[in-house]
């Protein structure tokens, strides 16, 4: 409690010093409405700090009083309650110990949004602006969720949470022009905000496997459920696994064994369609749902997955941590199909681990199932 008081007391006081320095004949105004965004920034911050486990992935909620300064400060004290909320979120944030560039690139994203709001005015400005930090500071992890939202029908992204952070910025800045008490009043749909995106990332965490970001395999039983429940029409289910892998770690070492299943993870992801369900099964395996497929398509699907993860090529570090390529990966893949839903994803499941075991049996880099073995 008394560190959390110091690091407050301190980190504000460095705020206002600050914006007596640098912003020429700073009002007495000005410099209220900076002390108040920076206090309750880091209040926030603290609080969050306070009720987050050690283990819960967080989310900075820094950006709701960047935006908000935005919009009522001149451009130094702008930078200035950017620079003192992203220092104190890298000791003690969430994403504490991460790139100081963060601090910087959240600073330029500050005045980026003072600028557009600057030249443009009015709520359509203020809009812009937090658009324009949100684009600024999270523009990579946009790209990244929208893609990953395009290839994977079932993924729920995290871009809400850096939008309703922007949001509340934008309504923050529009009503502390009026009045400094709308601030503090932020405080409370903050801490909600903050709370909800900690939950959400806490539920990817669970239903997602580490290593690959591919689904678990729990999350992949409820979904694939889920799916063969709501299809009508055929349903399929592949079950890959890598050949030798043992010797590929035992000759590479695990390192490069792990970057192996991120390339191969990725090649499952982007061969798929986007309402295929891929997991990670467990070490090297990996199950993939192909909704509305019958027989046939199921082995084409498996075949083309096939063909891609033996073209893979990875760049990686042997055991001696020099730089290596892994090329020759192959796997074998069963391939297990159902009508009109009348087998549960268990089932369906056991089958094609059957049929996988026929693969290797057979001599490996092979996809086995019912149709193929009927040929
Ligand atoms: P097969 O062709 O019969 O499938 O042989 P295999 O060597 O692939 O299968 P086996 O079951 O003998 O070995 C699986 C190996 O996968 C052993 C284990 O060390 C490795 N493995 C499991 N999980 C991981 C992981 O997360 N990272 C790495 N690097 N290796 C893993
Ligand atoms: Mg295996
Ligand atoms: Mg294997």
């Amino acid at each position: 409690m008394i560190s959390a008081a110091a690091v407050l007391v301190s980190a504000a006081v460095c705020g206002v010093g600050l914006i007596w320095l640098t912003v020429p004949s700073v009002s007495w105004g000005t410099g209220r409405k900076a002390l108040v965004l920076i206090l309750c920034g880091l209040i926030q911050a603290e609080l969050a700090r306070r009720t987050a486990h050690a283990d819960t992935p967080g989310v900075s909620a820094a950006a709701v009083w960047v935006v908000g300064a935005a919009l009522t400060l001149p451009l130094a004290g702008v930078m200035v309650v950017s620079a003192v909320l992203l220092t104190h979120d890298q000791f003690r944030g969430p994403r504490r110990g991460s790139h100081l560039g963060r601090v910087l690139t959240g600073t330029a994203g500050a005045a980026l949004a003072w600028l557009v709001y600057s030249a443009a005015g009015g709520m359509l400005g203020a809009v812009l602006a937090g658009l324009a930090h949100l684009a600024a500071t999270n523009g990579p992890t946009l790209v990244r969720e929208a893609r990953r939202l395009l290839r994977d029908a079932h993924h729920r992204g995290s871009i809400g949470d850096g939008m309703t952070c922007a949001a509340l910025g934008v309504l923050l800045g529009s009503f502390a022009q009026h009045s400094l008490l709308a601030v503090p009043l932020v405080l409370l749909p903050a801490a909600y905000l903050q709370r909800a995106a900690r939950g959400r990332a806490l539920r990817h965490a669970a239903a997602h496997d580490p290593k690959t970001q591919l689904w678990n395999h729990a999350a992949w039983q409820t979904l694939s459920s889920a799916a063969l429940a709501s299809h009508r029409t055929h349903t399929a289910v592949l079950m890959v696994d890598l050949d030798h892998f043992k010797r590929l770690n035992d000759t590479y070492g695990h390192q490069a064994g792990d970057d192996v299943l991120t390339c191969v993870a990725h090649v499952l992801q982007t061969t798929t369609r986007r309402n295929d369900i891929v997991a990670r099964f467990g070490g090297e395996e990996f199950s993939i749902l192909l909704p509305g497929v019958t027989e046939q398509q199921a082995c084409q699907a498996a075949e083309r997955i096939r063909d891609q993860i033996a073209a893979l090529t990875v760049i990686t570090t042997n055991l001696h941590g020099r730089p290596t390529t892994i090329k020759g990966i192959t796997a074998s893949i069963g391939v297990a199909t159902t009508h009109q839903g009348e087998a549960c994803v268990d089932d369906l499941l056991v089958h094609a681990d059957r049929w996988l075991y026929e693969a290797k049996e057979s001599g490996r880099n092979r996809v086995c199932g019912p149709v193929l073995a009927a040929a």
